[in-house]
């Protein structure tokens, strides 16, 4: 592991001016990806700002929605009361994920920070990979791609986004909250991943000196109908094949009013489709219309040689997911 300097600062324009100060810097959270990847010569900052003393650890319900602190950590999160009631699509896709110690580490604004889990991205003896090491070109491509992107990808870098928390708040319409001496903004999480192009090395819409410090849920995506479906090869401490998150409204009619749902693991970053979810709107809810909007949703899927199995398995991932919110309570 490369030499490293650290520095713990106790307030947010102290670790923004820390990481301002000098490049090759990382902010240091519950590190359960970034120590990770610095023991394996993936990640190797020249410093580290470590953020976990910074007041950013709190839970508040605001204008009938609610703030996420970054340092909330994702086993708080699922056990916050206010989460289990308004959010339980949330609490339920952090709980699908990682192990308990893991979780209790791990904090809201690190994982949305994670980097993908392709082993070629993970293991330095592999020279190329375009995003650990830009230009180098993409092991996958040529490799073996059973848990890689099916929507999304360039022929640049066919990685997935492996987690379960940020597949949750996409279909919550979650808005990221960026600190920079600049002044705070807020970037809806859909517009805060990029897709990698030829550019895959960068994944996200933050800038030089930018903090992440919260996450808001909407109010308007509250009290709805949910639910998370995560699809592995084993039933726990595994990353998806497939995830959904879907959360919608059924009238007394049994029609979908408004619904969001949101793919996991299938793409570079969480996935929607507004013309899958368009499609719902109005409808029945039943196993045709589900299906109607998993082929909307998945339509244009490039699959690689080792994964089509994954648009099918897709496909009837949303109808299930779909058809459980529908029924939830
Ligand atoms: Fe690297 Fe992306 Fe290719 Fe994996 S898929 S080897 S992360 S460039």
């Amino acid at each position: 592991m490369r030499s490293f300097s650290y520095s713990r600062p106790t307030d947010v324009a102290g670790a923004i001016a820390a990481e301002l100060k000098q490049p090759e810097t990382k902010y240091l959270g519950g590190g359960t990806n970034l120590v990770d990847l610095m023991k394996m010569g993936v990640e190797r900052p020249a410093h580290l700002v470590d953020v976990t003393r910074l007041p950013l650890a709190q839970v508040e319900e605001r204008g009938g929605g609610l703030r996420i602190g970054a340092l909330v950590r994702n086993s708080n999160v699922a056990a916050n009361p206010v989460v289990r009631k308004r959010y339980p699509v949330l609490a339920d896709a952090i709980l699908s994920g990682a192990s308990p110690q893991i979780r209790n580490m791990a904090t809201t604004g690190g994982n949305l920070l994670q980097r993908t889990r392709c082993p070629y991205f993970y293991d330095p003896s592999y020279a190329e990979c375009n995003k650990r090491a830009p230009g180098s070109g993409c092991a996958a491509l040529l490799g073996y791609s059973r848990m890689h992107a099916i929507l999304g990808a360039s022929e640049h870098c066919v990685a997935t986004y492996p987690g379960d928390m940020a597949v949750a708040l996409t279909a919550l319409d979650a808005r990221i909250i960026l600190q920079s001496p600049q002044g705070e903004r807020a970037v809806p999480i859909e517009q805060f991943y990029r897709l990698p192009g030829d550019t895959p090395h960068i994944e996200n819409d933050m800038r030089p000196g930018e903090l992440i410090t919260a996450v808001e849920l909407p109010a308007e995506w509250a009290d709805r109908r949910s639910h998370y479906l995560k699809v592995r090869d084993r039933n726990s401490y595994a990353f998806a094949l497939v995830s959904v998150a879907a959360v919608l409204d059924v009238g007394p009619d049994h029609r979908i009013g408004r619904a969001r749902v949101a793919l996991g693991s299938v793409a570079p970053k969480p996935w929607r489709g507004a013309e899958a979810e368009d499609s719902l709107r109005g409808q029945v809810a039943e196993a045709q219309t589900f299906r109607r909007a998993a082929e909307l949703l998945v339509r244009g899927a490039r699959p690689r040689h080792d994964n089509a199995f994954k648009v099918e398995l897709a496909k009837r991932a949303v109808v299930r997911a779909l058809t459980a919110a529908s029924e939830a309570v």
